[in-house]
């Protein structure tokens, strides 16, 4: 924006709206919260726009009798993503949760395969999370260096001009390797790495998307595969 010509007034709160507007200098306390000076300064202005916050915007949900609301998201059981209604799933930005696209896209995954349970009334156990696993816990030259795909940008001059799109996005392609550069922590993501490396062929590869089973009756307990994993999704249990 600044780019553009945009002039930004930090730390301004607008106090009132006349032919003018008047705003208060703000400074940051001790635990980098805005307060107010006491100071006031005037800003002339053709529109102001509110720009405070997001809200999701869910009112069209409100005639159906039975979901319940907090302020503008409804209530769904976090291990479902089911609303108080049978039948009614509601995910991302309109249930409680972060708000990020992250957290959207990986609600409508949970929300289709509980969708899929609920319609072929399959009983399902619940799944063990694994810990979660820290970056020191990878093998990190498995990856190798890839730095992150760039996307292209209208030059300041252009986008003045129209509200067209400024960050251009990613090729398909480009969308793609981004993808692939997922540390998949914790998780198998079918290298085979394990599979190849077991000197008892004692793991048994199941078929993509399936995995591995382990026959712990070959297993010598060598640790070969847990040490070369290059994301740390298999764990060295004693023996009891
Ligand atoms: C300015 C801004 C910047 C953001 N930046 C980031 C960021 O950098 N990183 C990040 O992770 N997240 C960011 N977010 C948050 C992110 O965009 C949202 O968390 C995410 O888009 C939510 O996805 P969603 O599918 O739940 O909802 P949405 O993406 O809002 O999709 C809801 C869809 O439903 C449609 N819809 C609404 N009502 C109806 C109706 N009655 N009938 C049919 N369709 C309807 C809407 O048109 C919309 O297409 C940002 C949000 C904003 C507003
Ligand atoms: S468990 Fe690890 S090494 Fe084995 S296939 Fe999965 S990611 Fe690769
Ligand atoms: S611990 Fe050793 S023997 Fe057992 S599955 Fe892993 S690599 Fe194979």
């Amino acid at each position: 924006a600044e780019q553009e010509g945009v002039k930004v007034h930090w730390l301004r709160t607008i106090s009132e709206v006349s032919e003018e507007i008047e705003v208060e200098i703000m400074e940051l306390d001790e635990w980098g919260k805005p307060r107010g000076t006491g100071k006031f300064e005037k800003l002339p202005a053709d529109t102001v726009i509110m720009a405070v916050g997001q809200m999701a915007d869910t009112g069209f949900l409100r005639n159906i009798p039975g979901l319940r609301f907090t302020d503008d998201v409804v209530q769904v059981d976090p291990a479902t993503l089911m609303t108080d209604v049978p039948g009614i799933f509601a995910g991302g930005d309109a249930v409680p949760s972060e708000r990020t696209v992250t957290i959207g896209v990986g609600h409508g995954k949970k929300a289709a395969k509980k969708i899929d349970v609920w319609l072929n009334r399959r009983q399902e156990s619940p799944k063990i999370k694994h810990p979660i696993v820290g970056f020191d816990d990878l093998n990190l030259w498995y990856f190798g260096d890839h730095p992150r795909s760039i996307q292209s940008e209208l030059s300041a001059s252009e986008r003045v001009h129209d509200f067209g799109e400024v960050v251009q996005g990613l090729t398909n392609d480009e969308a793609e390797f981004e993808a692939r550069r997922c540390l998949s922590c914790g998780n198998c993501f079918e290298c085979d790495g394990c599979y190849g490396a077991c000197p008892e062929d004692a793991i048994i590869k199941l078929g993509k998307g399936h995995r591995y089973r382990f026959d712990y009756a070959k297993c010598t307990g060598c640790a070969t595969c847990y040490d070369q994993c290059p994301v740390h999704a298999i764990e060295m249990i004693a023996e009891k």
